[in-house]
């Protein structure tokens, strides 16, 4: 059986450590605040934003809402934004995703400013993020990040496989990858002879989009397997792009869906968040 890589009990560790560096922070009367905006009222986006709300109470950050109708203007929403850029006591921004179809999700995201990005997503972020700069790292990479290390499963020198180059997953994962002194190749949808590439893999990181797309022709004995998608299969329950029964004979370690990669990018959010006001104490 394979050694199974729990996501829970690994976001809760961070959580835990997020808490008690608050905790001290609050004492020195330096807090954090993160303002989270939703626009429209999609479920998935409600249930994602309330998660968001209950790791910052858990961790002891201030959250503000702002819910905004779905036929909110561009203009509107870029007008919130640029206020809490001005506003002192708003630490973190964060802009849930997707947003509709009136709105251009890349203006807004550009729109945050550099400091507050919390999601890392800002164009400044992700310089920083390739140039070895210090700034906000993209949630769900970072977590994978985490989870491969709080582990005890060595990066530096592996052979890493990345399937999926989106601009929140594959890219800052490959460059975070590179942080850690590992050799990375990115695959996407063009990519030829898919199943040989991924067998190269050491560490195989699925981020496509696609349920139980990888089965275990594309892995290589004794692999870890970080899985990144998440979705719902006919039975209406959760599953990733791998086919973890599948691969379960081939692969050493892996990530479940649900409880694996999901609990880390909520984790990692808290990190960006709790990182807005770490080493004001000092300053203060
Ligand atoms: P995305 O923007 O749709 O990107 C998918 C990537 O997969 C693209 O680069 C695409 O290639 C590649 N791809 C699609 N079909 C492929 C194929 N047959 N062979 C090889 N590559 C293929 O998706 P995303 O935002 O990165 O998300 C990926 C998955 O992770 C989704 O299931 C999403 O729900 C999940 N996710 C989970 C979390 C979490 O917190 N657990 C966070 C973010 C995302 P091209 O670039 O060539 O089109």
């Amino acid at each position: 059986m394979p050694y199974i890589i729990d996501g829970k009990a690994i976001s809760k560790q961070i959580k835990d450590e997020l808490r008690d560096e608050v905790e001290k922070l609050t004492e020195a009367g330096i807090n954090a605040c993160l303002a989270v905006i939703q626009v429209g009222n999609d479920p998935a986006s409600t249930v994602y934003v309330n998660n968001k709300k209950k790791a910052c109470a858990y961790v002891g950050i201030n959250s503000r809402s702002y819910e905004l109708p779905e036929d909110t203007s561009e203009q509107t929403l870029l007008d919130l934004v640029q206020k809490l850029n001005e506003d002192p006591e708003v630490n973190g921004i964060l802009v849930q995703l997707p947003l509709p179809k009136q709105i251009d999700e890349d203006k807004v995201i550009r729109t945050i400013s550099p400091d507050k990005d919390v999601d890392g997503f800002h164009p400044v972020s992700v310089g920083r993020l390739w140039i070895g700069e210090k700034g906000f790292l993209s949630c769900t990479p970072a977590g994978v990040i985490q989870l491969l290390k709080r582990s005890g499963i060595e990066i530096e020198g592996k052979e890493c496989v990345i399937i999926g180059r989106s601009n929140i997953v594959g890219k800052p994962m490959a460059a975070l990858l590179l942080r850690e002194n590992a050799t990375v190749t990115v695959a996407h949808s063009k990519t030829k002879d898919l199943k040989s590439i991924a067998k190269r893999a050491d560490i195989l990181i699925v981020a496509i989009g696609k349920a139980k797309f990888i089965t275990k022709d594309y892995i290589k004995e004794g692999a870890v397997v970080i899985d990144v998608g998440m979705h719902r299969d006919e039975q209406n329950h959760l599953c990733g792009d791998v086919d973890c029964e599948d691969v379960s004979s081939v692969v050493s370690a892996i990530t479940p869906v649900p409880g694996g990669v999901g609990p880390m990018t909520i984790a990692m959010l808290m990190n960006n968040c709790v990182e807005t006001i770490r080493g004001r104490e000092e300053r203060a």
